[in-house]
């Protein structure tokens, strides 16, 4: 898989279709294996943060989730054109598991939202098999650790925010016997619709961040981060 860097953090240089030939492939081998969404907000929290930035350059594939990583790799001469969201993603792999018949575990969001999600689910992919649901507001890791054992999932999607997702896959993944793992944020609270998304018409212009700056202004901040990385970018030519 061809990756690109930027301030020291891979991007694969890949579309959602070739990301599911590649799971086929995880699944029918077996191996331990993760996905970490890459948006410029990772990338910034991993400048300060090394065990982050080994973390993310350590999982298998590293989708390009932000319209920031996109324009990144346009002013570096890289390949990066489209970007490959978490949530799209999710659901794509959904899709794939009804047909193929791979088994799927939710972990993460508030009680109750991963069963409503879950259900949400089924209910679009006709044969999609969920085989277990917990919130993501445990205290202990081992009798979840037990649950997803004995549940024996193919795929296991964490919603637990970032970066805690991402550490708690990295510490457990070896005792899960899960060939898949994804941290996917808050796509469970979007697939129940206690978050909207942006509309397609924004999504496709790359605009995704201003529907959610209309609609969560408090998130300011945390949006500072897309010009302070593309500057950053920038001045590394
Ligand atoms: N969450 C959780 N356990 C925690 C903290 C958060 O399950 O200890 C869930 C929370 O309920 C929400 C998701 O993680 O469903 C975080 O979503 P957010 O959009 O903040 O994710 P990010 O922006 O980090 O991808």
């Amino acid at each position: 898989m061809i990756k690109e860097t930027y301030l020291g953090v891979d991007v694969c240089c890949v579309n959602e279709s070739s990301i599911l030939d590649e799971i086929d492939n995880i699944i029918e081998r077996r191996l331990p294996s993760f996905i970490v969404a890459i948006n410029p907000e990772k990338i910034m929290k991993a400048q300060k943060d090394i065990n982050l930035l080994k973390l993310l350059n350590s999982a298998t594939i590293q989708i390009p989730d932000g319209i920031g990583v996109i324009i990144a790799s346009r002013l570096k001469g890289g390949k990066i054109r489209k970007r490959v969201t978490g949530i799209d993603l999710m659901q794509s792999i959904c899709k794939r598991s009804a047909k193929n018949g791979y088994k799927i575990f939710l972990l993460g969001a508030k009680p109750g939202v991963a069963e409503q999600a879950g259900k949400i689910l089924e209910d679009k992919y006709k044969g999609l098999k969920i085989v277990g649901i917990r919130d993501g507001y445990f205290k202990e890791d081992e009798t979840i650790i037990k649950d997803i054992k004995k549940a024996s999932p193919d795929i296991l999607f964490v919603a637990m925010g970032s970066p805690k997702q991402e550490y708690w896959i990295k510490n457990n993944m070896d005792k899960l016997s899960v060939p898949l793992c994804m941290g996917i944020g808050g796509s469970l609270d979007v697939i129940c619709g206690n978050i909207k998304r942006a509309p397609k018409w924004m999504c496709s212009l790359g605009l995704e961040w201003l529907y959610r700056l209309i609609k969560e202004p408090w998130r300011f901040k945390r949006m500072l981060v897309l010009p302070v990385f593309l500057i950053k970018i920038l001045k590394g030519r």
